[in-house]
C-alpha cells in the first residue's frame, strides 16, 4: 500500500488500524478492506482508498436505485406543506437534511438530489431548486416533474450562469475520494454571504461505539472517510471556512436498520442477509432500502417512534447521534 494512503487526510497524521478486516455487508461488492483512525483528530479512513476513476464501476454495478413511482413522491413531497412538519421531522429524526434550513425565495443547490424528493420539497417551501446527481435514470424523473437537474457531477460545472444561497450537501462528503477539493468547488458556486450545510455520519455515535465492525455507517467501500466534529472542523478551516452551526442527529430509522444489521455478517462477496434479519425482506438478493425501511416500519412503528425517538433526541442532545449536520460559511 502506498504511504500517502496512510496519513489522515485532514492533518496529515500516520493512521492507526481501527478495524482489521471488514467487507460490503449491503451490496456484495467483493474485497476486504479495512478502518484506520488518525490519532490525532480522530478521522478515520477506508483503506485501501478509491480514485475518482473507480466509482463508476462500482456504483454501477453493486448500488441499488430504487424504481420511483411519481405518485408516491408528490405525496411524500406535499407534507413538506402540513402544519407541524417540522415537528415530526425533529422527532423521526429526518431534519438531518439541510435542504430543510432554506428559506422561501432563496436558490438552492442540491448535490446528490436522488430521487428529487428535495427538490419537490423545495419547490413547496417556495425555493428555486437545483439538482446534482450522477445516476442517470434520475432524468426521467427531473423532466417528469420540470425540475433543474444536471446529471453527472459538480465538477463539470452545472448551471454555469448561477450562484447559490444555499448548497447542500446530505451523505455525499463521505463518498468522494477529495473531500477538500470538493469544497473548494462549491466554494466558488456560493452568494456573498452563501451557506453550505452538510450532513454525514458520525464517526463518534454511540451507535458507532456500541456497534463495533457492524455500524451501518461503515459502509465499506462506499464510505470512504469517516468524519466527527472535531475532524471535521480541522477541515472546513483549513478550507477557508468558518462553522456556523452544529447539531447531532439520529434518523430514528437507521437505529431500526442498525439493530436489523447486529446479526452474523454475511460472507465477503456476498449481498445482505444480515438485512434480511427481519421478514421485510422476502429475497435478498432483491432488497432494496425502501423495502426493508418500510417492513421494518410497519412493524415497530407503534414502539419506534416514542422509544426509539425519546432515545435519540436524548442522545443528539449530547453531540452522540449518528449523523452530523453542519453549516458553514466562507471565512471573511
Ligand atoms: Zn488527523
Amino acid at each position: 500500500m502506498n504511504q500517502i494512503y496512510s496519513k489522515c487526510i485532514i492533518c496529515g497524521t500516520e493512521l492507526i488500524p481501527f478495524i482489521k478486516e471488514i467487507w460490503d455487508d449491503r451490496y456484495g461488492c467483493p474485497g476486504i478492506f479495512a478502518i484506520e483512525r488518525c490519532p490525532n483528530c480522530g478521522q478515520m479512513a477506508t483503506i485501501p482508498r478509491l480514485q475518482e476513476s473507480d466509482l463508476p464501476e462500482l456504483y454501477s454495478k453493486y448500488y441499488p436505485r430504487s424504481k420511483v413511482v411519481y405518485e408516491e413522491l408528490t405525496v411524500e413531497a406535499d407534507r413538506v406543506k402540513l402544519p407541524g412538519a417540522a415537528q415530526t421531522r425533529w422527532w423521526e429524526g429526518t431534519d438531518n437534511q439541510g435542504h430543510y434550513l432554506a428559506k422561501s425565495g432563496q436558490k438552492v443547490l442540491d448535490i446528490g438530489c436522488g430521487s428529487c424528493l428535495s427538490l419537490l420539497e423545495l419547490r413547496n417551501l417556495g425555493v428555486e431548486a437545483y439538482g446534482v446527481e450522477a445516476d442517470p435514470s434520475v432524468q426521467a424523473i427531473a423532466e417528469h416533474f420540470d425540475l433543474h437537474v444536471h446529471i453527472g457531477n459538480i465538477h463539470d460545472n452545472p448551471f454555469p450562469d448561477e450562484v447559490f444561497d444555499l448548497i447542500t450537501l446530505n451523505q455525499v462528503i463521505e463518498h468522494v475520494p477529495d473531500p477538500a477539493a470538493l469544497l473548494q468547488i462549491v466554494k466558488k458556486r456560493l452568494t456573498e454571504g452563501g451557506q453550505i450545510v452538510l450532513s454525514f455520519p458520525n464517526g463518534d455515535s454511540l451507535q458507532r461505539k456500541l456497534s463495533g465492525s457492524r455500524w451501518i455507517n461503515w459502509h465499506v467501500p462506499y464510505h470512504q472517510h469517516h468524519f466527527n466534529r472535531h475532524s471535521f472542523t480541522i477541515l472546513a478551516e483549513q478550507e477557508g471556512f468558518e462553522v456556523t452551526r452544529f447539531r447531532s442527529v439520529t434518523p430514528n430509522l437507521w437505529t431500526l436498520l442498525q439493530m436489523a444489521a447486529m446479526g452474523k455478517p454475511p460472507i465477503e462477496g456476498d449481498a445482505s442477509s444480515s438485512w434480511g434479519a427481519t421478514d421485510a425482506i422476502a429475497s435478498p438478493s432483491k432488497w432494496n432500502f425502501k423495502r426493508i425501511a418500510k417492513g421494518l416500519l410497519r412493524r415497530v412503528r407503534p414502539l419506534a417512534n416514542p422509544l426509539i425517538g425519546l432515545n435519540n433526541r436524548f442522545f443528539d442532545v449530547l453531540g452522540q447521534g449518528d449523523s452530523l449536520i453542519v453549516v458553514i460559511q466562507i471565512k471573511r
